[in-house]
């Protein structure tokens, strides 16, 4: 029989706004020179695929997939998708990200053949589009969890710019005319308008910094520039002020889809998307900002933000709901000795946060703290939990 479980090693991403401690500690690593570890990938994407221990050695699990696609897969997938759907994540945020949306799977096409006949290289840093998918996510907190999400619902929008001085104008427009012109007008603004509005805020938030509390946006406005006014301040800022801010309680999760500006502000999760790297910025970034193409893509609408508890399945899984057919993602929460079977409808990735699980199919393979398996389609197996095991599963619903 040929074996269908692999221990799966993923790769560290090195981004500026990642933690130095998270992420090394749960891979039992040292990290003398503090390097921020951002994110860690388990996936097959072609910019950072994981590898799998078979019986010859590690090989990249791109080029298995490439070579057994139905059999790593399964025939539906494979038929369906051509290739891994989802990308899976572990995040430690310190700074905050830039804020962004994600198109839907008809606009990215669109998107990325309009910049390819442009002849826009891939990698150009104007390049909107880097592959034709869509890229909804879904994360689950390891830690509290701060992020924007979405619009404030309209009566609550409009208090709030009433309530700022400095937004009055902005008020006005809102009232009068509704979501996109008042969001378009913040974006199109003249950068010397942003400063003279947001300047005072941001000065104020600064003063006040120890006294802030991180359900008020002004901390957040106050941790992105510390101590340092700057003279030029980001537009993404006016955002703190009109979306969702969100605190996540470790276990909560929530679900991103298209057209749903968001940004995550800091804590530690597990994210899972779908396998895509098209993100259009709307600020806190030094990087390209296209607003025109950004306001394509946003939906104009107040958010009531949806947390997501889990649903138990009586073995041992709180599943998430996913609200798109590439991917899944499930937490195992086990207590010592705790053993359930399943059957692979798809790959599956499981990853082990705390714990030691011990997988048993066409072959045994344990897995602890900081390590991974992947699961090929159609296998038959047991987890069995060597101590309390909490893992998490990604899959194909
Ligand atoms: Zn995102």
């Amino acid at each position: 029989m040929q074996e269908k479980i692999f221990k799966l090693k993923g790769k560290v991403m090195h981004y500026a706004w990642g933690g130095d401690r998270f992420i090394p500690q749960w891979l039992g690593i040292n990290n003398p020179d503090h390097k921020p570890f951002a994110e860690y990938w388990m996936g097959a994407h072609p910019s950072a695929s994981s590898t799998i221990n078979t019986h010859t050695g590690p090989i990249n699990l791109q080029d298995a997939i490439r070579e057994m696609p139905a059999f790593i897969l399964g025939e539906k997938v494979y038929e369906s998708y051509g290739e891994l759907p989802f990308l899976f994540k572990i995040l430690d945020v310190r700074d905050a990200l830039s804020i962004q949306v994600h198109p839907s799977k008809t606009a990215a096409a669109k998107g990325f053949d309009a910049e390819d006949i442009m002849g826009k290289p891939i990698n150009a840093k104007d390049r909107n589009y880097k592959d034709r998918n869509h890229k909804p996510e879904i994360m689950v907190a390891l830690s509290d969890f701060w992020l924007l999400h979405g619009f404030l619902q309209q009566i609550e929008l409009q208090k709030r710019l009433d309530s700022i001085k400095a937004f009055n104008d902005l008020a006005g427009i809102f009232r009068e005319k509704g979501y996109k012109a008042f969001y378009k007008e913040v974006m199109q603004m003249p950068q010397e308008k942003v400063d003279y509005m947001l300047l005072p805020l941001v000065k104020s938030a600064l003063k006040r910094k120890k006294t802030l509390a991180k359900e008020d946006p002004d901390y957040w406005v106050a941790k992105y520039y510390l101590d340092k006014i700057p003279t030029h301040i980001d537009r993404g800022i006016f955002s703190i002020y009109f979306f969702n801010l969100l605190h996540l309680k470790k276990g909560e999760g929530i679900f991103q889809g298209a057209g749903l500006p968001h940004a995550y502000l800091e804590g530690k999760n597990i994210e899972l998307m779908a396998n895509s790297d098209n993100v259009l910025r709307a600020g806190l970034t030094p990087k390209h900002i296209d607003v025109p193409e950004l306001l394509k893509h946003v939906i104009f609408k107040g958010t009531d933000p949806r947390i997501l508890k889990g649903i138990d399945d009586g073995k041992g899984n709180l599943v998430y709901e996913s609200a798109v057919p590439d991917f899944g993602i499930s937490a195992l929460k086990l207590k010592k000795e705790e053993c359930h079977q399943y059957i692979s409808t798809s790959s599956e990735i499981i990853v082990v946060i705390e714990g030691i699980a011990e997988l048993k199919g066409s072959r045994k393979l344990t897995i602890k703290r900081g390590e991974a398996a992947l699961i090929c389609a159609g296998e038959n197996y047991t987890i069995k939990s060597k101590e309390k095991l909490l893992a998490f599963k990604a899959f194909v619903p």
